[in-house]
């Protein structure tokens, strides 16, 4: 049994579909789980209509018939045929989603945004499903919604693992001994009721929660880069690839900001030992990096990490006292309150610094701090990270820039940086 997640760049457009059926038909006699996510860019452009529709902005209109218009060219593409199937399940999914755009009823925003963001998934799901069935392969779509079980904490449901297990044991398990390879959505689940989301970039925690709950044997996550790089191509342009990284490693990656896994991915695959792998759908044949509990290669390349539009907070009392324990108390209440996560901080004897994301919650967070606190910022920073740091690629990323501040551990070196 194999897991397999393709994520939006690897079905972006029609051509990146017609790859598809290459790829799954190596795979030919295994077991096979598929999990899709949206077309390219899609889930931002839901995500843009989940809030101009809540705020009942006009703009809804222009960003639904972008949306449809997309996908009704990748599918006009692929099934030329106006008649065939998929265009029925198109014409539904397309009046649902108007019609939660169009509805007068007031909901929580949260619980709004995970109702829009689902028909990503669900409109590139069938048209996948269908292309596979058209080039031979025996497959069955099914809808995650009734698969995943979770709480109702929209837009980051936690999983609720037994009844989860139970569904996909007694639906999914069928099907493949039946010897269809299944199809279903990353990244949005159902609490029973309504859809609910696992978080951006999610469909790699959905790959993992199938892989934990059919004990596969391995999930190979499809991208367009040739593996686990240790840089960001869009930042760097000699990345090295990474043959072999430990869970705790991409774990750590993952939490300074390496994009490439969804941190929530790892522990369900730890957990059962199940290794990860992620290949090019460019190159399908090339090894790609793996993931797995060996450590012996973790500190063979230094990897960086660029965090972008970061903002440096310096936080002191108004009467000029030590920074003591009641005042970290009350600054991390508030952090904590206005969910703004902090990604480094040091202090001082009468400051206490801060590095994070520059959001909208960020600036209430400022003003309530303000009422307490003397405060000093700056903004538009980078936060570099370095893993497995050596003095050469410092110099290289922070030569002839001025550093704010800058912290080192052992394996790990953190720069803000102008
Ligand atoms: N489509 C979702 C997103 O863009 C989930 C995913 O791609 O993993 O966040
Ligand atoms: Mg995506």
């Amino acid at each position: 049994m194999r897991i397999f997640k393709f994520g939006g760049a690897s079905v972006k457009d029609a051509e990146s579909v017609r790859n598809i059926p290459g790829i799954l038909s190596k795979y030919k006699g295994d077991d096979l789980v598929v999990i899709v996510s949206a077309m390219g860019k899609t889930t931002n452009a839901l995500e843009a209509l989940a809030g101009s529709a809540f705020n009942k902005d006009a703009s809804k209109e222009k960003l639904f018939a972008d949306i449809k218009a997309y996908h009704q060219g990748i599918a006009e593409a692929l099934f030329p045929d106006k008649a065939h199937d998929l265009y029925k399940h198109f014409d539904m999914l397309f009046r649902e989603l108007e019609g939660w755009i169009h509805t007068d009823n007031t909901y929580d925003y949260d619980m709004y945004y995970d109702q829009i963001v689902p028909y990503g998934e669900l409109l590139s799901t069938r048209i996948i499903s269908y292309y596979l069935n058209e080039s031979g392969l025996k497959e069955k779509w099914m809808d995650v919604r009734e698969l995943i079980i979770t709480d109702s904490t929209y837009r980051s449901a936690k999983v609720d693992w037994d009844a989860t297990s139970k569904r996909i044991t007694e639906r999914v398990k069928p099907e493949i001994m039946m010897g269809n390879m299944v199809i279903s959505q990353g990244f949005i689940a159902g609490n029973g009721h309504y859809s609910t989301s696992l978080g951006r970039e999610g469909s790699d925690f959905t790959s993992a929660i199938f892989a934990h709950i059919l004990d596969a044997e391995e999930v190979i996550v499809w991208k367009d880069v040739p593996g686990y790089l240790n840089a960001d191509p869009k930042f760097f342009d000699d990345t090295v690839k990474l043959d072999r990284i430990s869970y705790t490693e991409s774990i750590e990656l993952a939490f300074y900001g390496a994009k490439i896994i969804h941190p929530k991915t790892i522990r369900p695959l730890k957990n059962k030992r199940i290794p990860l792998l992620v290949k090019s759908f460019l190159e399908p044949d090339a090894p790609g990096s793996l993931i797995y509990e060996d450590i012996s290669s973790d500190a063979l390349v230094p990897s960086f990490i660029v965090k972008e539009n970061q903002v440096l907070i310096s936080i002191s009392s108004r009467d000029f006292s030590f920074i003591a324990e009641d005042h970290l108390h009350k600054i991390f209440g508030l952090f904590s309150t206005h969910r703004v996560r902090i990604n480094l901080m040091q202090n001082s004897a009468i400051s206490f610094s801060v590095c994070t994301d520059n959001t909208a919650r960020l600036k209430v967070l400022i003003e309530e701090l303000q009422k307490g606190f003397r405060l000093k910022y700056n903004d538009e920073l980078q936060l570099v990270t370095i893993r497995h740091y050596d003095e050469e690629t410092i110099d290289r990323l922070s030569g002839g820039k001025e550093i704010l501040l800058e912290q080192r551990s052992r394996v790990t070196v953190q720069m803000v940086i102008k």
